[in-house]
């Protein structure tokens, strides 16, 4: 049987790796992105460039968008000579962006009124697990689009979950990077009150990484701590925006405010593009 032909658009920290193992699996991948520079890296690996987004619905089967937020999104889809601005009844379109589960059903929407499908697919693992193709994915939508989609997700991750319609991925997606949040701001802040009193950073990592507190983000995390140094794997104003979107969805718990709020003054003081663990470089200034 024929590979499916993938359309890409998105090519950011995490759509860069994506399609470098969509190509490695053996998939044709046709790309686009806004700076067509930054194609060249996939391009490099054998992945061709479409002329603009028309284009990449045009002549592929199954077309996936990895881009920043609910704006882009909608921009990517529903903009001018965007990716539904052609005929593409038949198609199957997979946003595996993190964005808002009302933005994920209006875009479902406008791919329904062209005759088109659509699957949401946000995914849990950050850039690692994104280059070595061990990924959660939180699908949702129709079984038989998860069918058709579940090559592409066995190419990208360890795990696919199918959990409910359109809108609940989205959901999903939130919930797992407010736990997220929690962790960081609170590995930041015992490192933190432990140095003030005189606690070695490197012991007190130690004394969380060894017992039950430690946990793989923990891990994951310390050498940034260790080294004073946040290059982006997840833009800390990445999970700014999606806990925004967790308490537009209704999250009104009691550290979801403050939560949302110190990453927040993290972004507008200027650590935006810095990597989510910054939030440490944020804090160590109270
Ligand atoms: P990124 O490195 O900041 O890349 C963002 C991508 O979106 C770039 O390709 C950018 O194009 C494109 N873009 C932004 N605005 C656009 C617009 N208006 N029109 C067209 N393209 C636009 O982001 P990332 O880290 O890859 O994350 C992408 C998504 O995955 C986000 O929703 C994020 O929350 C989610 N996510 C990230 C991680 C992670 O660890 N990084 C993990 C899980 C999920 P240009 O190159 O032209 O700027």
């Amino acid at each position: 049987m024929s590979k499916l032909k993938i359309g890409w658009a998105g090519l950011g920290n995490m759509g860069t790796p994506m399609v470098k193992n969509l190509l490695k699996a053996g998939f044709p991948v046709a790309v686009y992105n806004r700076t067509r520079s930054k194609e060249q890296e996939v391009l490099d690996a054998g992945a061709t460039s479409a002329k603009d987004l028309a284009q990449l619905s045009l002549e592929s089967d199954v077309i996936l968008v990895m881009v920043s937020d609910d704006a882009a999104a909608k921009e990517i889809f529903t903009g001018a000579d965007a990716l539904l601005a052609g005929d593409v009844q038949g198609k199957l379109f997979i946003n595996v962006s993190t964005v808002s589960p009302d933005t994920s059903r209006y875009l479902h929407e406008q791919c329904r009124n062209k005759g088109a499908e659509f699957m949401e697919a946000p995914v849990s693992g950050s850039v690692k697990p994104a280059q070595d193709g061990t990924l959660i994915i939180l699908a949702a939508g129709t079984e038989q689009n998860y069918q058709k989609a579940k090559p592409l997700f066995d190419a990208l991750g360890k795990l696919t979950l199918l959990v409910g319609p359109v809108g609940a991925g989205a959901a999903a997606k939130l919930a797992i990077n407010y736990f997220l949040g929690l962790n960081l701001q609170g590995l930041a802040e015992t490192v933190l009150f432990a140095q003030a009193n005189g606690v070695k950073t490197e012991d007190m990592l130690t004394i969380i990484n060894e017992g039950a507190c430690g946990s793989g983000i923990t891990k994951l995390k310390s050498p940034a701590i260790r080294n004073n140094e946040f290059p982006a794997a997840f833009a800390l104003k990445h999970l700014s925006k999606d806990l925004r979107l967790a308490k537009e969805q209704g999250l009104n718990t009691p550290l979801s405010t403050p939560l949302y709020d110190s990453f927040k003054q993290a972004q507008d003081a200027g650590l935006g593009d810095e990597d989510v663990m910054a939030i440490y470089k944020h804090l160590a200034n109270f």
